[in-house]
């Protein structure tokens, strides 16, 4: 029988996987009928696929999920469940694993941030929930942040409406805590930048009742994190699902106090006449968060930590071997916590620019996405790479390099 004459009798073959298997020993049916019904949307579309050695940025789809979650995703897509109940059930796993009284999946860490400030400001007034972002009447309407954390993802709680008071010191912020004080915000990326530490922010918040929320988007791994900050004593924690954890992009986790939770989720879809409206999470997001979030806990810290070294010890001894390429390696201490290789040369023995190298990548086949540093420099992490694509792109590197040289 033809491929062709296969495919058409299949599809009208009323027992698919019974008589016609048994009929055709060379092919099983379910094999046919799937390779019939494949359809390559990248190919159709002519979109460009990638090796990621840039890193968990937005603008290149940020991870890629595990089997796990795409089990929970596809598992699930199949059913109806009620949305509250699926949240009711993650959020109360997600507590358990975290140390949090309560959590729930937002879609991103943006949205937990929005979520989060919008139930500081509403609490269960489904009155207030329906004025926001107009605090007219509110009693409580500012939030306190230090100076060197008030950067672009203040954005984020100020979607509420609420008003940035800055501070600095300690002294400043005892002066500017007032009755107008809903919230104190905390950005982890920027805590050694700020004057003001965990603790005390904490102490101080704590000694006049104002709730505290932490940003910890990137923040993961250490894996410690997760919980580190609920175990501190902070009301709100945000975090991002779709960066190191590799949850569903568009996913994120807002946990801590029950009563915020509780008051965050009626600012959320399901329910309307609210700013959290058009932050959905569907059932597989809610679901894949869960399961990446799991997944992401079970698996050995070490031996990955020791398998992204290894990774970036092969393109290093590969690239250095051309005259003139120098290579450091950083660990950030916060926020995208992994081995940052950079590569940097001299130009007067590779004469070419790190925009004429992204480029020769990003052309090249496979094509390799990269981050440029410097004019002459620039930035690899391997903590997104499938195995094996370490040796393709220490390969391809080198290769350019040489070629320049
Ligand atoms: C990525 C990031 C966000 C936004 O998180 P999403 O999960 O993309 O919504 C917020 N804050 C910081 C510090 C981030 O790095």
């Amino acid at each position: 029988m033809k491929r062709r004459d296969l495919i058409k009798y299949l599809s009208v073959a009323p027992l698919v996987g019974g008589v016609v298997g048994a009929g055709i020993p060379f092919l099983s049916a379910n094999a046919a009928v799937s390779t019939a019904a494949k359809r390559d949307l990248i190919k159709e579309l002519g979109l460009r696929t990638f090796i990621n050695a840039a890193g968990t940025y937005t603008t290149h789809t940020a991870s890629l999920m595990h089997e796990d979650v795409l089990e929970a995703i596809n598992g699930s897509s199949t059913h109806f469940i009620m949305i509250g109940d699926i949240q009711d059930k993650v959020g109360e796993k997600i507590a358990a694993l975290c140390h949090a009284e309560s959590a729930m999946v937002t879609a991103g860490c943006w949205s937990a941030l929005v979520l989060g400030t919008a139930g500081v400001l509403t609490g269960t007034d489904l009155k207030k929930i329906a004025q926001l972002p107009n605090l007219d009447g509110f009693q409580k309407t500012q939030m306190i942040v230090q100076k060197a954390h008030n950067i672009a993802y203040v954005h984020a709680p100020t979607n509420t409406g609420i008003e940035v008071v800055e501070v600095e010191t300690a002294e400043d912020l005892e002066k500017a805590i007032n009755e107008k004080t809903a919230m104190m915000w905390f950005l982890n990326l920027a805590s050694n930048e700020g004057k003001i530490k965990h603790e005390e922010w904490i102490a101080i918040a704590k000694k006049h009742k104002i709730p505290t929320m932490i940003d910890i988007a990137a923040d993961i791994p250490p894996v410690q994190n997760l919980w580190k900050f609920n175990d501190l004593g902070f009301d709100l924690v945000c975090v991002s699902g779709g960066k190191a954890i590799r949850g569903p992009q568009s996913a994120g986790i807002l946990m801590g106090k029950a009563d915020l939770i509780k008051a965050a989720r009626l600012n959320a879809p399901p329910f309307g006449n609210n700013i959290g409206r058009g932050m959905k999470v569907n059932k597989e997001e809610i679901l894949g968060m869960y399961a990446a979030l799991d997944h992401y806990m079970k698996l050995d810290h070490d031996k990955e930590w020791k398998d992204w070294e290894a990774r970036v010890a092969v393109i290093e001894t590969a690239v250095k071997s051309v005259a003139g390429v120098t290579t450091t390696v950083t660990v950030p201490p916060i926020a995208n916590h992994n081995p940052l290789l950079n590569i940097a040369w001299d130009t007067t023995k590779v004469k070419m620019t790190s925009d004429d190298l992204a480029l020769e990548l990003r052309n090249g086949s496979p094509s390799i996405e990269i981050m440029k540093f410097s004019p002459n420099s620039i930035n690899i992490t391997v903590f997104m790479l499938k195995p094996g694509e370490d040796k393709i792109v220490a390969k391809r590197v080198q290769e350019e390099l040489s070629k320049a040289s």
